[in-house]
């Protein structure tokens, strides 16, 4: 789809017409950042969490799986400095009473002046035609250069403010760039302060009542601590030898300051992370190992132009290097994935704070160690929104009779489509429904499949296309002499008569992994 809000509100409906999204708890009006997954919108979860689950631990010896709970010691969250430092700075607009969080309208601000770069450069490039010269043209061209001069300038002040916490210039800089409200235009701005973002609640049937917290948890806001502190009982009973991982996909849960921008940012979402153990020192080259790497997972799913990496402005407390990889939605590049180096700072701080070791013994060296850590962390909901948006899409085709006509399609790659097959009698006729059922229930065994006789034919294509079924199998009277089925796909709308026998074979090709995984 192109980039803009009415295309990214067609998405948002799309999803809600064909039970792919829900609004949580709609029939009270919703509940902000919070959304149900439909029948289709959980098939299409479970095949993307099955899709990186396979890449990540099916194809990697060293890598393995666990599932630790959502509830977890007070103190673990202490130890992560997520008690202390989880926090975003926040900022009200005293008119249109929205929030905001202060660093993302600096950093949309530097976005603004990028775009206008970017233009004059794209409008010079027309016009020199082969001859353009585009690092000697950013280099000398003087509104390009006075524009490139300020945002650097901005963007310097912006770094320090973030690395040292400094709330109050970052309200001057809101300011100096004469920053507006986004949705109402006003520059009536709070100061900016910070807020936790880490959901608690209380645990066990002890009432806390005076104010003691003895028994507050937190429900977690990233999968990766109980990575960490289940470290030395995984190694052990896997026997694994560092470098190894250990991947987890689960709930997560955040406040969120701002929440608008549909399943892009949730209060509770879903994570896919690995944390990966190496010895101190080498830990850049696995840095750079798992950027290429999970780089290359996401193009077997989305064009290049669509991707792009993005180091940090500021690392977060535990890391020592960090970038995200970035994906085109409808409104702009944002992160779909980080990875970041994340040093011995988790299994350092448990150590210290358990008084439990958290060492290695890596009998190559013949000494121990807490571990460093490379971690890939990316979002199930995220990706299922990529994939949504990138495969939605309206093209003229032509109909039965030949003439031209629109179709909504969601190109989703064939592994990851909800239903793959739908078994469809040509005419509600008994003789043909008993045909196709004995159809359906065959290759029910095989992938998920769908059966449906109601409305005329074109009608439930249309409806498998919206739904993004890769293939409907259509039986005729023919099939009932000749036992042939037409097999029709949905990208090509090719549409090939092969034996009943000859299904199964036919579709099995589109439908493997090996259609993503490389290698
Ligand atoms: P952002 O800067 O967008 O808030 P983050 O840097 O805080 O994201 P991480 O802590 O690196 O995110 O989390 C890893 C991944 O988890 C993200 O790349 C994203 O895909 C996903 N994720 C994080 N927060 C949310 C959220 N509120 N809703 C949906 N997915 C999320």
């Amino acid at each position: 789809m192109k980039n803009s809000t009415d295309d990214f509100k067609k998405l948002i409906a799309h999803c809600k017409e064909y039970g792919y999204v829900f609004p949580s708890s709609e029939v009270y009006d919703g509940l902000s950042a919070v959304y149900d997954y439909g029948p289709y919108g959980v098939e299409l979860k479970n095949n993307i969490k099955e899709y990186w689950w396979k890449a990540m631990v099916q194809m990697h010896e060293n890598i393995v799986g666990l599932d630790s709970a959502i509830f977890m010691h007070p103190l673990i969250w202490k130890a992560s400095g997520h008690v202390d430092a989880f926090s975003d700075p926040m900022i009200d607009n005293k008119d249109s009473k929205k929030r905001y969080r202060a660093d993302v309208l600096i950093e949309e601000h530097l976005a603004k002046i990028d775009a206008k770069n970017d233009k004059d450069v794209e409008k010079a490039k027309k016009r020199f035609g082969d001859s353009f010269d585009e690092a000697q043209f950013r280099a000398t061209n003087a509104r390009v250069l006075k524009r490139q001069e300020e945002r650097d300038a901005i963007h310097q002040k912006f770094v320090k403010a973030l690395s040292s916490e400094d709330l109050g210039e970052l309200k001057t800089l809101i300011e100096e760039c004469q920053i507006a409200d986004p949705e109402g235009g006003s520059r009536n701005w709070t100061d900016v302060r910070q807020f936790n973002l880490m959901f608690s609640t209380q645990f066990g049937a002890t009432s806390s009542e005076g104010g003691d917290n003895s028994n507050k948890v937190y429900l977690r806001p990233e999968t990766a601590q109980g990575i960490f502190v289940n470290f030395l009982n995984v190694q052990k009973t896997t026997r694994q030898k560092i470098p190894f991982g250990i991947a987890q996909i689960g709930k997560a849960f955040r406040n969120e300051i701002v929440a608008r921008q549909f399943i892009f940012r949730m209060r509770e979402f879903e994570q896919m992370e690995m944390q990966f153990f190496v010895q101190p020192g080498t830990e850049m080259e696995w840095y750079h190992y798992w950027k290429e790497f999970r780089m290359n997972w996401h193009k077997s799913l989305f064009p290049a132009e669509k991707l792009q990496y993005h180091d940090h402005d500021k690392l977060a407390h535990y890391a020592n290097a960090a970038l995200d990889i970035e994906f085109e939605f409808p409104f702009g590049f944002k992160e779909i994935e980080g990875i970041h180096s994340r040093t011995d700072f988790d299994l350092g701080n448990h150590q210290e704070l358990s008084g439990r070791k958290m060492q290695y013994f890596d009998s190559d060296l013949g000494e121990s160690y807490v571990p460093y850590v490379v971690e890939t962390s990316i979002g199930v909901d995220r990706t299922f929104f990529a994939v949504v948006s990138h495969a939605l899409q309206e093209e003229e085709v032509p109909d039965a009779k030949g003439n031209m006509a629109t179709r909504i399609v969601m190109k989703i790659p064939p592994v990851l489509a909800p239903v793959k097959v739908a078994v469809l009698p040509l005419v509600k006729k008994e003789v043909l429904a008993d045909k196709a059922r004995e159809i359906f229930n065959r290759l029910k065994w095989v992938t998920q499949c769908q059966y449906d006789e109601k409305d005329s034919i074109g009608r439930r294509y249309r409806r498998q296309d919206a739904i993004g079924t890769p293939f409907c199998v259509t039986v005729d009277f023919e099939t009932l002499e000749d036992g042939e089925v037409t097999v029709r796909d949905r990208d090509t709308l090719e549409q090939v008569r092969i034996p009943i026998d000859a299904i199964e074979g036919h579709i099995a090709g589109k439908l493997d992994f090996r259609t993503l995984i490389k290698g």
